[in-house]
């Protein structure tokens, strides 16, 4: 029988047998409702991590919580800025304490193992500041043994894979909101939210190495995307969101032990 991955669709009984022995994953995604240029909709931030976890919980026997899909404010030089109609962003405080206060009901839940997976720059620093202060709350409540993976999912392409999706060239994993990589990963999953004839063919902004605030909407493409995702292929989305699924699986594997994803029914099974 295959187990149940989204936690919203669990009884809580179901829940608690999974996790109350500490063993299953539980992967966070945390996303953003952010403009995406004139072609993707707004939740590219929240739905890829979110595919991301699912995918990889069914490999590794994990558990998906529902996704933070509010996210840090967009920043001009990642994410086109925050004045764009749309982008509905927390201050960095609350999403430090979401973080911080669901990671602590996993924990009274028994879990003990869980991955934060990022689906937008602008939230990092955030997130990691709420898994700190989890760990400092717990370890108060004499909790130590829960350990925290926390990622950007996009960290887990490799040169390979880089090198064929843009083969002219990587521009930065900052220029590519709304660009080739978010583009294509969506052609793959949800290609009827692609409004692919409305792709914006300006070149890729050219910002200073520095922010400046508050900021001056002028200097940003006006599209909102901060590169063309002209050349964005379903097929491409396919190879990165496969690479994505497989390196994560293996890393999680690595961090949480192997031990960790047998399922319930064995764990009668001793020494
Ligand atoms: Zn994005
Ligand atoms: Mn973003």
């Amino acid at each position: 029988m295959k187990h149940n991955i989204l936690i919203f669709n669990m009884t809580w009984t179901e829940y608690s047998a999974r996790t109350s022995g500490g063993s299953t994953p539980v992967l966070l995604p945390v996303g953003a409702l952010e403009q995406h240029g004139p072609h993707l909709p707004m939740n590219c931030d929240t739905l890829i991590p979110g595919a991301v976890c699912q995918q990889v919980a069914g490999r590794i026997d994990a558990l998906v919580a529902p996704p933070l899909s509010y996210g840090y404010k967009s920043q001009p030089r990642s994410g086109g800025g925050n004045h764009f109609p749309g982008t509905t962003s927390l201050d960095g405080n609350t999403l430090v304490m979401m973080t911080r206060d669901i990671i602590k009901e996993f924990a009274r839940h028994g879990v003990r193992k869980v991955a934060v997976v990022v689906g937008h720059t602008e939230n990092l620093m955030f997130t990691i500041e709420g898994c700190d202060l989890a760990l400092r709350d717990l370890r108060s409540q004499g909790i130590r043994d829960l350990r925290i993976v926390h990622m950007g999912y996009w960290e887990f392409s490799s040169e390979q894979t880089l090198r064929k999706v843009f083969p002219d060239g990587f521009p930065s994993w900052n220029l590519e909101h709304a660009g080739v990589m978010e583009t294509s990963i969506m052609l793959h999953l949800h290609p009827n939210l692609v409004q692919f004839d409305k792709v914006p063919l300006h070149p890729p902004a050219d910002f200073p190495p520095y922010d400046i605030y508050p900021v001056e909407p002028h200097r940003i493409p006006s599209s909102g995307a901060l590169s063309s995702a002209k050349t964005a292929t379903a097929d491409k989305g396919r190879l990165m969101l496969d690479e994505y699924i497989e390196t994560i699986s293996m890393a999680l594997i690595d961090e949480f032990g192997a031990e960790s994803f047998s399922r319930p029914d064995k764990q009668e099974q001793t020494l």
